[in-house]
C-alpha cells in the first residue's frame, strides 16, 4: 500500500506516542514512546515536535500530515482543546500550535474517539455498524458508531460517557458535575476511593499501603494486584468498581442500542475481568433487545489512539485538502 506520510500521535496525561500509520492501519517503521513532563502547552508541543522529527529521521520519510489524539474535549473543526483535565489545560489551540511548528496540516481528535475509529476500522469492531467503544484508563471515555457512521454531536463532543451521572449529588468529578461514572470507576477515582478506604480502615488497608509505598501513594494498580490475591479491602474496592462500571454502561447501552461494546484502555488490559463483568450487567440490567449487545476487549492495545488519529487525519484530508489551522 502506498505510504502517504501520515503520522498518528497519542498525547496522554503523562506520555506521547507517535508512528507512521498506513491506510490499512498498520504501523510503519519508526514508532516512539516518550514520557512528557507536562510543562504547559508550549513545552509539550516542543516535545511532540522533537518526537515527530525523530520518527521522520529514523524512517527517512517526510511527514505530510499529523493526526493527534488527545484526552480532552476537542473542537475537531478548529483543533482547539477546550478542556483536558489530565493535562490541566483549558482553551489551548493545540492543532494550530503543532501545525505551525511542523508546517504540515494537523487534525486533532478526542483520544477515545480515535480509539473508536481504530477498533471499528481495524480491530474488534470491524464490520459492525453499531458500536460502543469504552475507554477505561486514567479517565473514562468513549464514543459510538451508529448506522455505519461516526456521529459528532452539535459541537463534535459526542461520547463523553464517563460523565454520565450515576449518583445524584455524588462524588466530585473533574468536570463541573458530581456523581459521574468517571468519579467512581476511572483510574484517578479508584485511587481516591482507595485512599479514603485505607484512611478509615488502617488495619484493613495495611497491605495496600505497604505495596503502594505510603497512604498518599495508593493508586489503582496495587488495588488490582491485591484484589487478585484476595486482600479483603482491595477485593471490595474492585467489586464496587465493576458494579459502578456495569451499572453506568448498562444505561449507555440502553440509550444507544449497540450491537457490540468494545472495552479499551489500561484498566481493561490490566483487569481482564472487566469485560465479563460488564457483559453480565448488560445481560441482567438492560432491556431487550439492547441486552443482546456483546462485550469484547479491544484488539489494538496501546496503539489504538495513534492508529485511529492517523486515519481520522487521512479521512479529513479528503474534504480539507491542504487545509491548515
Ligand atoms: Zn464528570
Amino acid at each position: 500500500m502506498a505510504d502517504d506520510g501520515v503520522v498518528g500521535v497519542d498525547l496522554g496525561g503523562t506520555k506521547i506516542a507517535a508512528a507512521f500509520v498506513a491506510a490499512d492501519g498498520q504501523r510503519l517503521r519508526a514508532s516512539v514512546r516518550h514520557p512528557h513532563g507536562n510543562g504547559g502547552p508550549e513545552a509539550v508541543v516542543a516535545e511532540m515536535v522533537e518526537i515527530l522529527r525523530q520518527v521522520s529521521r529514523e524512517s527517512g520519510q517526510a511527514i505530510r500530515r499529523v493526526g493527534l489524539g488527545v484526552a480532552a474535549q476537542v473542537d475537531v473543526r478548529t483543533g482547539m482543546v477546550h478542556h483536558a483535565p489530565n493535562l490541566r489545560w483549558r482553551d489551548v489551540p493545540l492543532g494550530a500550535m503543532l501545525s505551525r511548528s511542523m508546517d504540515v496540516p494537523v487534525s486533532v481528535v478526542n483520544d477515545a474517539r480515535a480509539a473508536t475509529i481504530a477498533e471499528w476500522q481495524f480491530g474488534a469492531g470491524r464490520g459492525v455498524d453499531d458500536l460502543l467503544v469504552v475507554s477505561l484508563g486514567t479517565g473514562v471515555g468513549g464514543s459510538v458508531v451508529l448506522g455505519g457512521s461516526l456521529p459528532e454531536g452539535a459541537d463534535g463532543a459526542i461520547g463523553e460517557i464517563g460523565h454520565t451521572i450515576l449518583v445524584a449529588g455524588g462524588r466530585k468529578c473533574t468536570c463541573p458535575g458530581r456523581g459521574c461514572l468517571e468519579a467512581y470507576a476511572s483510574g484517578w477515582a479508584i485511587a481516591e476511593r482507595a485512599r479514603e478506604a485505607v484512611a478509615s480502615d488502617p488495619a484493613g488497608g495495611r497491605r495496600l499501603v505497604e505495596l503502594s509505598g505510603g497512604p498518599d501513594k495508593v493508586s489503582a494498580g496495587p488495588v488490582g494486584v491485591l484484589a487478585r490475591l484476595g486482600d479483603p479491602l482491595s477485593s471490595e474496592l474492585f467489586r464496587q468498581t465493576l458494579s459502578y462500571l456495569g451499572t453506568g454502561l448498562a444505561g449507555v447501552v440502553n440509550g444507544f442500542n449497540p450491537r457490540r461494546v468494545i472495552v479499551v484502555g489500561g484498566l481493561a488490559t490490566g483487569w481482564p475481568e472487566v469485560v465479563g463483568a460488564i457483559q453480565e450487567t448488560i445481560r441482567s440490567h438492560c432491556q431487550t433487545p439492547a441486552s443482546g449487545a456483546t462485550v469484547h476487549a479491544g484488539r489494538l492495545g496501546e496503539d489504538a489512539v495513534l492508529v485511529g488519529a492517523a486515519n481520522w487525519a487521512r479521512d479529513r484530508a479528503a474534504d480539507r485538502a491542504g487545509a491548515r489551522y
